[in-house]
């Protein structure tokens, strides 16, 4: 088993806890901690234990008055009115307490798979606990609080000066990091997801390209509803490739949301565990034909927390651990251990059926929809190299 690899982590993430009936869940990561452990691919020689960011650290990115306001709202003392302007006690993102010490913690917990990394204790290093990638600088959106990824990739910028390639394969655009490196040539951000035209946070569009200096270092590729594994790994794999190849990174940082899934209630994207496995399968080679192996992966949205995110983080450390030639069915002490507590039949085995969903109608049209997504994604690219030649 590859040692060089760090899995961060801490029971404390379950305290990022909106409330009891929303979506956004951490036990999942817990439940992911577990499957590794009774699998035997995860131990402690793998584990470190995350740090809070400072307050200096969330500076980076989010503005002084808006870590005020949510200190002050964990608090209980934050008026209403004005929490609202920080994007404080919508639906989506309620206030709770302590929210400013939970989700300080996720961002170091993400700064601590960074030192791991570029210090050259480890050659890749995961953080489950984090990818709040709707952070803005002065506002919380979309479940997020803070943008550990933003916060990160500007810490890697000034700290060790690395050029960065962030790649968000969540099911929502990857918003809050996309426009805090917006006009910065150094960051290149990559976000594959559902078109913004029917889910949030409705952006994402493929003319997203960047400004100023930061032009043509903004890719986006907007699939369609109902798109499936050959169609999303075709345009994932494509771009990928041609993205790592015109930017060569320094280190690649990877957003990891497996809200994608056919079973995911908040989206409408049919990929099953095999695009899971072919996700970190690329970056982890990316990672080693760029970057000298430095790979930071964090987790991200992902709503079946039983059926689905679970197997599908088990598979990114399994990945990245060389590990990840298992198949057949999940080991049957986690199953028993946490069926009790699930709503739904815990699956059987670590991939799905073939016949988990009935045939879509209008796959043809949705996979041509895609591929010429992905030209214009990556025009840009080849126009500048048939300029070259
Ligand atoms: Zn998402």
């Amino acid at each position: 088993m590859s040692q060089n690899c760090a899995f961060v982590y801490s029971e404390d993430f379950l305290q990022y806890k909106f409330h009891d009936d929303h979506p956004f869940n951490q036990l999942r990561v817990k439940l992911t901690h577990d499957l590794l452990r009774t699998l035997g691919a995860l131990d402690d020689r793998h584990i470190i234990a995350p740090r809070m960011a400072t307050d200096d650290e969330l500076a980076l990115i989010h503005d002084r008055s808006y870590i005020a306001a949510v200190k002050a709202a964990g608090r209980g003392e934050l008026p209403e009115t004005v929490a609202l302007n920080y994007g404080l006690g919508t639906e989506d993102t309620p206030v709770f307490p302590n929210m400013h010490e939970a989700s300080a913690l996720l961002v170091g917990s993400t700064l601590t798979a960074v030192d791991a990394v570029l210090s050259g204790r480890v050659e890749h290093a995961l953080n489950l606990g984090g990818g709040l990638h709707h952070g803005f600088r002065g506002k919380a959106s979309g479940f997020c609080v803070y943008n550990d990824s933003a916060v990160a990739i500007q810490y890697i910028r000034e700290k060790y000066g690395l050029r960065v390639l962030y790649v968000d394969t969540d099911a929502h655009h990857g918003d809050g990091v996309q426009w805090a490196f917006y006009d910065d040539p150094n960051v290149c951000t990559f976000s594959i997801h559902e078109t913004g035209r029917y889910l949030f946070p409705g952006t994402g569009n493929v003319n997203e390209r960047g400004h100023g200096a930061g032009y043509g270092y903004s890719f986006n590729i907007p699939v369609d509803a109902f798109t499936e594994d050959e169609s999303w790994l075709a345009a994932y794999t494509t771009a990928l490739r041609e993205i790592a190849d015109f930017f060569r990174p320094d280190v690649i940082v990877t957003q990891n949301g497996v809200d994608a899934h056919y079973y995911d209630p908040l989206t409408h994207l049919s990929v099953t565990m095999k695009t899971y496995r072919v996700i970190p399968r690329l970056a982890h080679q990316i990672a080693h034909e760029y970057c000298g192996g430095r790979w930071i992966a964090v987790g991200g949205g992902g709503y079946d927390i039983w059926r689905v995110v679970p197997r599908a983080w088990a598979l990114l450390w399994l990945e990245m651990t060389d590990q990840a030639d298992v198949f057949g069915p999940l080991p049957a002490a986690w199953r028993e251990r946490w069926q009790p507590l699930s709503p739904v039949a815990l699956p059987l085995e670590w991939d799905d059926p073939d016949d988990l969903y009935p045939p879509i109608p209008r796959r043809a049209e949705i996979n041509e929809k895609n591929a010429h997504t992905v030209e214009k994604a990556l025009s840009f690219i080849r126009r500048s190299h048939s300029n070259q030649l």
